[in-house]
């Protein structure tokens, strides 16, 4: 638990970026990682809480403490005749929680099958894929606040879940560490296939009778297909938000571009697909030097070899800038930038 000093990040951040820490460390229950961020050597630094570095850009070498959360363990709380309250560590790797959960009979998070990275940082963002969110089987979180390394639980209330976002991303940033992660998951399955290409790729699979471990099958098929690999080549998925634009200025543009995909958004909004926009702009497969716009996936922004942080993090506001010129829109950020 002895942090290490100058430690080398580009294995730990799917991005691949070559930053050091100046120290790091590796954490495993509560104890250990209150004493670090209590630390009178630690305390006054940046303290960079790491799961799967699979939603983040480290656009310099971090001046800190980066603490690995390996908190593990999954455990069933509670159950009865229809729920299993599941209860896991904040370091277990998420999508074996998935399927470890389908192992044992349970549905709820067969459409997020495959998203990389750590559970403890699922609700950061209220995860998302093919019309589930994390919201959708949340229980509570425990999570540590860095202040003075009490142990604080957040119901789903007190989270303030939204579209990829929730309070620890916007009022409580870096307050607190999450330390576990309770979810409510049903016995008896419901299915959300109807989003995307799962329906078609079920019957691609030949399957008749539904099982919530084929429609996780069908979700791990298609991204497979679809999206980059980090481990051949660097990205943090989505690097920004699909926008949430007022149903009238969709309207306006839909008339400009009667092809441009939305999707209704409640409360007198739609949702633009920030990928269609980015690539009307002109900017799918775009490369300078080692960063990059994926060629078929224009939202992932990638990094071929050796990118630094701060050409990524230029070419998204060249970007950004584009989309806002052409389309009138901000994109938003998904990734967190350090
Ligand atoms: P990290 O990148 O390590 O951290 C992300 C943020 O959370 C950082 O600010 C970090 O400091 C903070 N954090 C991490 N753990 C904790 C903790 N325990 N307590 C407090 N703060 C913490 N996301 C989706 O929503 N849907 C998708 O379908 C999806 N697909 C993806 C596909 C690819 C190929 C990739 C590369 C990414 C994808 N993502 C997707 C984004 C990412 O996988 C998720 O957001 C994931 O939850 C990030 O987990 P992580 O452990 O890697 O987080
Ligand atoms: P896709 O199915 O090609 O769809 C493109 C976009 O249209 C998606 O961003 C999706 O929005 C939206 N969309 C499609 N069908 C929709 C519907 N019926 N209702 C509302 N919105 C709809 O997307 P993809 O790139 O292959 O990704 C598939 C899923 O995985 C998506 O849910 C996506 O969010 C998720 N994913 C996320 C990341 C990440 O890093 N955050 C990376 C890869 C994939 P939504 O994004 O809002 O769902």
């Amino acid at each position: 638990m002895q942090p290490q000093s100058n430690y080398p990040l580009r294995k730990l951040n799917t991005f691949g970026m070559e930053v050091s820490a100046r120290y790091f460390a590796h954490a495993g229950s509560i104890g250990e990682i209150r004493e670090l961020i209590l630390d009178p050597r630690f305390n006054s630094l940046d303290q960079i809480i790491l799961g799967g570095g699979s939603n983040m850009l480290l656009s310099r070498d971090i001046n800190g403490l980066v603490l690995k959360n390996d908190i593990r363990g999954i455990r069933k709380i509670r159950e009865d005749d229809q729920y299993a309250w599941i209860q896991a560590g904040a370091g277990e790797p998420w999508h074996p929680l998935v399927r470890h959960t389908i192992g044992l009979g349970l549905s709820g998070l067969e459409n997020l099958s495959l998203i990389p990275g750590n559970t403890g940082a699922a609700p950061m963002q209220n995860i998302g894929a093919y019309g589930v969110e994390l919201k959708d089987v949340f229980v509570e979180l425990e999570a540590l606040d860095r202040s003075d390394g009490s142990l604080v639980r957040f119901g789903a209330g007190d989270c303030a879940f939204g579209y990829r976002d929730s309070i620890f991303k916007g009022s409580l940033k870096d307050r607190y560490i999450i330390v576990t992660v309770t979810l409510r998951l049903s016995k008896i399955p419901e299915f959300h296939i109807e989003y995307g290409a799962i329906t078609q790729e079920l019957e691609t699979m030949g399957i008749s009778a539904l099982t919530t471990d084929a429609v996780s099958q069908a979700v791990m098929r298609i991204r497979s297909s679809k999206l980059p690999d980090p481990a051949r080549i660097g990205n943090a998925g989505s690097f920004f938000k699909n926008p949430l634009c007022p149903v009238s200025r969709m309207e306006e543009l839909r008339e400009q571009y009667p092809e441009m995909p939305v999707y209704p958004a409640g409360e007198g909004k739609a949702k633009l697909a920030a990928g269609w926009l980015i690539e009307k702009a002109g900017w799918k497969g775009y490369r300078e030097g080692d960063a990059g716009v994926h060629p078929q996936q224009a939202l992932v922004l990638v990094n071929y070899g050796h990118a630094l942080g701060s050409e990524i993090l230029g070419l998204a506001n060249r970007i950004q800038a584009s989309v806002e010129k052409q389309f009138g829109i901000t994109l938003e950020r998904e990734v967190n930038v350090y």
